[in-house]
């Protein structure tokens, strides 16, 4: 499973329901939900 950093844990979590999006400056990035608390979890992939 795919993990990022969770602000609300302070850690690194698993993110559930993760999905690839590209942001608005071309940057790759997956976001998702922190499987302990349910926040929103990014994480940045890095350029195309
Ligand atoms: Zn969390």
């Amino acid at each position: 499973m795919d993990k990022g950093r969770c602000m609300r844990c302070k850690k690194q979590v698993e993110i559930k329901d993760s999905e690839n999006y590209t942001m608005k400056n071309g940057m790759m990035a997956l976001k998702g939900k922190c499987v302990h608390c349910g926040t929103k979890v990014f994480r940045i992939m890095g350029k195309a």
